[in-house]
């Protein structure tokens, strides 16, 4: 299987209180806030509590887990060589983040402009 170069990290830094930061092998950096990352969990429960919460406009609707003001990782871990997953303070665990869920995520004005 080969990926293109912009959906491999060449780094990632996390600051687990606050962002964690990916250099991709096209050069590409991103940086992440936890708070958004959570919110963007990809698993099931996530996506339906995310959809449902759709016209609400208050943001922690979208949480599965214990409610929490502010997202922070207690830890983060690889999965095979395509994905991380998060343990999130508010003890959820269960979202897969794949690299190219992630890049497509970039926050950053490049990719969203
Ligand atoms: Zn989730
Ligand atoms: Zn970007």
């Amino acid at each position: 299987m080969t990926m293109e170069t912009k959906y491999q990290p060449s780094n990632i830094e996390l600051d687990v209180r606050s962002e964690m930061k990916i250099e991709w092998y096209d050069g590409h950096e991103s940086t992440f806030a936890l708070d958004y990352l959570r919110k963007q969990c990809p698993c099931a429960n996530c996506m339906t509590k995310r959809n449902e919460a759709a016209e609400n406009s208050n943001p922690f609707k979208v949480l599965s887990g214990k409610v929490v003001t502010k997202a922070e990782a207690l830890n983060m871990e690889a999965v095979g060589n395509y994905a991380v997953k998060f343990d999130w303070n508010d003890q959820h665990n269960s979202g897969i983040y794949t690299f190219e869920y992630l890049r497509d995520l970039c926050p950053c004005a490049d990719c969203k402009g």
